[in-house]
């Protein structure tokens, strides 16, 4: 169904604003527009993007509360993280400023006969694609880079965050972009696959869900375009009999809570051997009992609502055919009784292979459990998703740690932490979470033209 633009607050079930969607001579204008700007903007030097870029971080600084503030009106984020959201994109776009012309110099190559080498130059006007779960970051570390090559942005944000969607275009005005090098455009989800087939966008990215993503990527494909695609993910959190209980606890909590467990990285399904199970459970039941559930705009709240009452509704479902289906709910299960999209903290187990939820992502504050007998089973069960994106494994043996990472089909593994992201390293998965990778040097490479220059 047809979802229009707009903000409802997740705390207040509120509707506060809706938005036309563009008009088809207002996208045909933006893409215009974009395409113009591409030709003078890949004739700027680096440094002269590098300011921009700068100056976009540093918009992003000054208006920190007003914009964290918007994150949580729109997404219900509790409001630290909502904070710590905007410091995090405003460290993307300095990173790709201070480095992005050292990662892209000319790359001599050694050939046979003659001299050669590679020049990175820009391909022209890309859409972006993003999800409300992180409104800054996710258009962070697709803008960043991208702008930093010399391609011009078009970015469609989802339809419950289009104040955030609006601001950001705004900073980008605010920092001097020339217009047209990044334009926010307010259309739903369904007028996308279209916009592949005009010639003058060149590539697109998106972050969501697999079904908008084989959408976007079908349309890219059959117009011969690039896609990036960083989808779900139901990533294993591995407690092996060395862990360190108490810390594997303490992650696991952040691991599966940070953004009330609507991350496609979070820890979603615990895997933990035998010996220490119980201890683990035990811990782990206490901490998620713990936490304070509360207006996502006060300082010390620890839950917040769910991004809004079908995300509520869509998940409730899964708990309840999960536990149908025979899963043991050791903790929460229901919603909060209290005004919003409010989930309890929610712990399952015993699930099995004929469980919906053993396949499932389960985007919310709902951890799933599970038990392994032996350190190859703990594998098997990481390794039994159709999803590859990141994966965690405590252990207090850092080079087993290493050795398990091998066997591990996923995008990224982290020892004794929650799978987790920062400017200077790469992000992105393998299997159904996707392709190609964001952030990093690695980011520089999606987007771009490796063009091979040789003389005789
Ligand atoms: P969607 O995939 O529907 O939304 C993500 C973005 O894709 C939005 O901008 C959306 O626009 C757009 N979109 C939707 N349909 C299409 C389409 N056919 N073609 C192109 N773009 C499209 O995610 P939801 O918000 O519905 O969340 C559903 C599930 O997706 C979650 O429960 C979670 O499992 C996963 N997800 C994963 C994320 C991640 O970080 N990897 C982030 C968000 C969701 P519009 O809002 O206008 O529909």
């Amino acid at each position: 169904i047809y979802m229009s633009i707009k903000t409802v607050n997740p705390t207040t079930n509120e509707k506060l604003q809706s938005f036309d969607e563009m008009s088809k001579d207002e996208i045909e204008a933006a893409i215009n527009q974009s395409e113009i700007t591409y030709q003078s903007w890949r004739k700027t030097t680096y440094k002269q993007r590098a300011v921009l870029l700068h100056k976009v971080a540093e918009i992003l600084r000054i208006r920190k509360e007003e914009l964290a503030g918007l994150i949580t009106l729109e997404m219900g984020k509790l409001i630290g993280e909502s904070r710590a959201e905007i410091d995090l994109s405003a460290d993307i776009f300095d990173y790709y400023a201070d480095n992005g012309e050292k990662f892209l110099a000319d790359k001599t190559l050694k050939p046979e006969f003659g001299e050669a080498f590679i020049r990175h130059s820009p391909i022209g006007v890309l859409l972006g694609v993003e999800p409300w779960n992180f409104p800054f970051y996710q258009v962070a570390r697709f803008a960043a880079p991208n702008i930093m090559i010399g391609n011009t942005i078009l970015l469609k944000h989802a339809s419950n965050v289009p104040q955030c969607g609006i601001a950001m275009g705004e900073i980008f005005k605010e920092a001097g972009a020339p217009e047209g090098l990044y334009t926010n455009l307010l259309i739903p989800g369904d007028k996308i696959s279209k916009l592949l087939s005009d010639d003058r966008i060149k590539g697109a990215s998106l972050t969501g869900s697999e079904k908008a993503g084989a959408s976007l990527a079908e349309a890219a494909g059959k117009n011969i375009k690039k896609s990036v695609l960083e989808l779900g993910g139901s990533d294993p959190f591995i407690v092996l009999d060395d862990a360190d209980i108490e810390k594997a606890v303490y992650w696991a909590v952040i691991g599966r809570m940070n953004n009330t467990g609507q991350c496609c990285v979070a820890a979603k399904r615990f895997i933990v051997m035998e010996s220490v199970y119980t201890e683990f459970l035990t811990k782990l039941k206490a901490a998620f009992q713990s936490l304070k559930v509360g207006n996502p705009m006060d300082d010390d709240t620890q839950l917040g609502p769910l991004s809004s009452q079908d995300a509520l509704s869509d998940l409730s479902d899964q708990i309840n055919k999960s536990v149908k289906a025979g899963a043991k709910v050791e903790l929460g299960g229901g919603r909060i009784d209290r005004l919003g999209a409010y989930m309890e903290p929610t712990i399952l187990s015993d699930i099995n292979k004929n469980n919906p939820a053993y396949f499932q992502e389960l985007f919310g504050p709902v951890a799933l459990l599970f038990r392994a007998k032996t350190i190859e089973e703990a594998i098997n069960l990481a390794n039994d998703t159709s999803y590859g994106l990141g994966a965690s494994i405590f252990t207090s043996n850092i080079k087993q740690g290493k050795l398990l990472a091998d066997q591990i089909d996923a995008g990224m593994i982290f020892i004794n932490h929650p799978a987790w992201t920062q400017p200077d390293l790469p992000f992105g998965g393998t299997k159904r979470s996707g392709y190609g990778r964001e952030l990093s040097e690695s980011g520089l490479e999606e987007f771009i033209n490796k063009k091979l220059i040789r003389t005789s």
